[in-house]
């Protein structure tokens, strides 16, 4: 007896898009496929952990590929966990998996587009419909009565129907029936060469049926003999001189969803006190959740070759999250659970290896992403100095530290905060534009190189854009006296600055905050003549203060202005005022930070304070513009428009 159901709304989306938008890239069905076989074999593994009898006497897992040129099918068969009736029903007809559900909601629903957002995207079970028009899937659950077997067919539109069945062999066949155009997957040379591509990594045999030919009918006739075409052994588990880049690259895609080939990786097999392997790679571009802090890592965990779980968060601090890859532990135990990993000593150190291994990585990429200058060379100077090949090399790492950075900075900042140990190594790792670059390029060091004679501190400012803090009035005596000053835009900027006080010996210091402290850059004679300007200046301060006393903390004179009459500073260990706003959009508590106002007594307009009839009202505004030139708001709007027409009439 069949029963009829309808898809999920989003698989009937998904299908119909599928069918009418991948021809282009028809071979990835087949990836797809294959790798969900053997996703099914590496569950049985791991729940036969607890439970031998789930093998049913048959522990060689494996995965057949066989087509069948008359009926025009191509059937892909593995022995793994296999599907109940339910789970056929629920997995094959919804769409369970996050990742799929946001590609989803990423479609634009411009047919052109979608099709190519689509095809970089893996769609699982359902690319199957690409080449088949119709397909059968026949199953068994693992442990479960033969007669408990499942038949789920679908044409690949609105609905599909199952039925019980009868099935001896625990696991899945998925049998598509080819269309027409799709004919071409009848050969077994092709189907080698795709799974070649795509899924020699696979750790299980991939079986075909052996193929001869023959005389008489003049063609290749299968065998009822089937062999291994794959090389079914985990590809981490190779000797790195026996995979290829192109090898490496192709894992890659398939662990990460990711499209694009990876800026950067490293294999290595760690011996000591723990042993395990590691295969970890360096992104090219950032998934769009790499915000979300509860996002788990991306490395999966395998126990001597049994894999146990994806996202393995333990493995990997937070702000590494976004790196992908592989570790295979050879002193865990296979019944490893998340709350055992949290707490296990083999796990710290393996955690501890990857983030020093990342940051070797990175720092591998910083280094080589410019092309070395040699002395007294000109232009073209590398020429004379590297083979032809070395240049080559070098030239094919350059720009890629800052292709990172772009992607992956702001997370990386992170790491000052959550990661103490490493935190010199991070702080080096980082990259700022500043007053003397338009570019994020400029590290802590390279600052350093150029920091003025008699300079103490590395200044930095924090702003919502690029243009606010370059523009900002904190700046004007830094950029009079040519100081070069760090410009941080990143959210994070502040939170992870305060945990970095100093680098190499200089601390880091915040313009906005505190008094200007120039130190030895301010000469005695200017520090002269700024002590006398604040004491004739007093009158006129006290009186700011009294006008504006609900507002500012203080008021004081500053010799940080050139050309503005006003700014807002908060005081050292405060919140700036733009973190404070942050805060308050993101409607979180933040703590009511009462900026000082700092008065230039150079100014035109501050010097007519003095004895004004409107004293007040100019008080007022004086603070309101120092605010504006911040990126803030006047709290009471119309109130400053009024007090500034009043002066203007
Ligand atoms: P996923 O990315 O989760 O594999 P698919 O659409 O490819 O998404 O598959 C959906 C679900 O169907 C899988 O998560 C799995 O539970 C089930 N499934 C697919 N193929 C098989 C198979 N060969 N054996 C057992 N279960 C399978």
């Amino acid at each position: 007896m069949t029963t009829q159901h309808a898809f999920q709304a989003e698989v009937a989306q998904l299908l119909h898009l599928v069918t009418h938008s991948l021809y282009s890239n028809k071979d990835i069905f087949l990836r797809e496929l294959v790798s969900n076989a053997s996703d099914a074999c590496d569950k049985l593994r791991f729940e036969a952990l607890n439970d031998a009898a789930l093998y049913e006497n048959a522990p060689n897992l494996e995965v057949r590929v066989a087509f069948d040129k008359d009926a025009k099918t191509l059937t892909i068969t593995d022995n793994g966990i296999g599907m109940s009736e339910q789970e056929a029903i629920d997995h094959l007809g919804t769409i369970a998996k996050s990742g799929t559900k946001d590609f989803m909601s990423r479609l634009s629903g411009d047919q052109k587009k979608d099709a190519q957002l689509i095809g970089q995207f893996g769609v699982g079970f359902y690319s199957g419909f690409i080449v088949a028009d119709k397909i059968t899937v026949e199953s068994r659950r693992a442990g479960l009565a033969p007669e408990a077997g499942v038949r789920w067919v679908s044409g690949g539109s609105g609905d599909f129907e199952t039925e019980t069945i009868t099935r001896t062999e625990r696991g899945t066949s998925v049998i598509l029936h080819l269309r027409d155009d799709a004919s071409e997957y009848l050969n077994r040379w092709k189907l080698k060469t795709i799974i070649g591509k795509y899924s020699d990594h696979i750790s299980l045999p991939i079986l075909m049926q052996k193929e001869e030919w023959d005389k008489d009918k003049g063609e290749y006739v299968l065998q009822a003999d089937w062999e291994a075409i794959n090389s079914a052994s985990a590809l981490w588990t190779r000797a790195k001189k026996d995979i290829s880049e192109e090898q490496y690259t192709e894992f890659y895609k398939n662990i990460s969803y990711d499209s694009e080939a990876p800026l950067s990786w490293s294999h290595n097999r760690v011996e000591g006190s723990t042993e395990y392997t590691q295969l970890l790679y360096i992104p090219a571009k950032a998934p769009h959740d790499l915000w979300n802090r509860d996002k788990k890592a991306g490395v999966k965990l395998y126990v001597k070759r049994v894999f146990i779980m994806d996202d393995a968060e333990a493995l990997m601090p937070s702000y590494l999250r976004w790196v992908k890859g592989v570790i295979d532990s050879a002193d865990l135990p296979l019944n490893v659970s998340r709350e055992l990993l949290q707490e296990s000593r083999d796990v710290k150190a393996i955690r501890e290896g990857n983030t020093r291994r990342v940051l070797a990585m990175l720092e591998d990429l910083a280094k080589k992403d410019k092309l070395p200058a040699q002395a007294g060379e000109g232009a073209d100077g590398v020429t004379d100095v590297l083979s032809a090949e070395e240049k080559a090399e070098a030239e094919k790492m350059v720009g890629k530290y800052s292709a990172f950075y772009a992607e992956f900075g702001a997370v990386l900042k992170e790491g000052l905060g959550e990661d103490f140990g490493n935190r010199e190594r991070i702080a080096k790792l980082l990259r700022f534009a500043s007053t003397q670059s338009d570019t994020v390029s400029v590290s802590l060091a390279d600052y350093k190189a150029r920091m003025k004679e008699g300079q103490e501190a590395i200044y930095y400012i924090t702003a919502d854009t690029l243009a606010a803090a370059r523009n900002s009035p904190q700046l004007e005596v830094f950029r009079k006296k040519g100081i070069e000053v760090l410009l941080m835009t990143d959210r994070v900027d502040e939170w992870a600055l305060s945990f970095l006080h100093e680098f190499d010996g200089s601390p880091l210091q915040s313009v906005a905050k505190g008094a200007v402290d120039l130190g030895k850059l301010q000469d005695e004679e200017e520090k002269k003549a700024a002590e006398q300007a604040a004491e004739t200046f007093k009158p006129v301060l006290d009186r700011l203060k009294d006008s504006l006393k609900d507002r500012a903390k203080d008021v004081r004179a500053t010799s940080r202005l050139v050309d503005s009459p006003a700014c807002l500073v908060v005081e050292d260990g405060d919140y700036s005022m733009q973190l404070a706003r942050m805060l308050k959009q993101a409607g979180q508590k933040a703590p009511e930070v009462q900026p000082i106002l700092e008065v230039n007594p150079e100014h035109p307009l501050v010097k007519k304070l003095d004895g004004h009839v409107q004293f007040d009202d100019l008080a007022h505004i004086l603070f309101d513009q120092a605010l504006l030139a911040e990126g803030g708001l006047p709290e009471d709007p119309a109130a400053y428009v009024k007090r500034v027409n009043a002066l203007l009439v």
